[in-house]
């Protein structure tokens, strides 16, 4: 479906990021891989799949890396089809204890990045009249949790850049949505397990399960492969004119 489309996934060493990269390359599509863990790893999984596949270390919190990003990719494929802006960190305090540093970070990362990565993907695919951008925000870019004031604000305003850049581009090839994950258990998510293990004096299973207690009905994390799959309908031509949704795939958590 996907044959000769150039995807760039943003984070995309381990977690979420290399989930959808790995369910584009199924599909087809060439990928450029991007995050800071092994990128190794994940380049043999997804040649192994058919398709080529390419990697850079730009600091998505660093616009001038992410230029270089861009440019890097378009060399390599001639053009980007597919932008997933997915990198993202979190960090957990009260407004008051919150480091203005990982404030700081968090909205470069989790926001700003996005907006950089779109400005440069998008005339390349007006020109073509075909594109797909891809967020992944968070059901904090729809619902608030206590001690996440820099992730809900930055996915909010996430969710927001989606509307926005859907509605620029409505009347072209180009659409653009976002994608609301409830719990997946990456070491995103590990690290917030493994600090309430240890708060509370539990074992990582029982961690495991308080957390999705205090939010998810479905008492079930959310896989990198089904939002690989969403991802793979927005890029579907039954997604031509998606536009402008955040979806969620949170086992219920904001149907309470
Ligand atoms: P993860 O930690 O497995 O992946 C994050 C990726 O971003 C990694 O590849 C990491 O190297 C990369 N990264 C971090 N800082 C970077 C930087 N400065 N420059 C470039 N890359 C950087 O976590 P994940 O859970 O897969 O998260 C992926 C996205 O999904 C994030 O935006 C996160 O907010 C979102 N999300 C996660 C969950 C969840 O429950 N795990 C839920 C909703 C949304």
């Amino acid at each position: 479906m996907l044959n000769g489309k150039t995807a760039l996934v943003t984070g995309s060493t381990s977690g979420i990021g290399l989930g959808i990269a790995k369910a584009l390359a199924k599909q087809g599509a060439n990928i450029v891989l991007n995050g800071f863990g092994d990128a190794e790893g994940p380049q043999k999984e997804i040649a192994a799949l058919g398709v080529k596949v390419a990697y850079h270390g730009a600091d998505m919190s660093k616009p001038i890396e992410i230029e270089a990003m861009m440019q890097f990719a378009a060399d390599k494929f001639g053009h980007i089809d597919i932008l997933v802006n997915n990198a993202g960190i979190q960090h957990v305090a009260k407004v008051e204890d919150f480091p203005v540093e990982r404030w700081d970070a968090i909205i470069a990362i989790n926001l700003t990045s996005a907006f950089h990565a779109t400005r440069l993907a998008l005339p390349a695919m007006k020109a073509r009249n075909w594109g797909r951008i891809i967020n992944v925000a968070s059901i904090h870019g729809l619902v608030g949790s206590a001690e996440k004031s820099a992730y809900v604000a930055a996915k909010h305003g996430l969710v927001g850049l989606t509307k926005v850049t859907a509605l620029e581009n409505a009347t072209t090839g180009v659409t653009c949505n976002a994608i609301c994950p409830g719990w997946v258990l990456t070491p995103l998510v590990q690290k917030q397990v493994d600090a309430k293990a240890l708060a509370l004096g539990l074992s990582n299973e029982e961690a495991k399960k308080l957390l999705l207690q205090e939010k998810e009905p479905s008492m079930q994390f959310t896989t990198p492969e089904e939002l690989g799959e969403l991802a793979v309908f927005f890029c579907s031509a039954a997604g031509n004119n998606v536009r402008g949704v955040a979806w969620n795939m949170d086992g219920g958590w904001t149907a309470q």
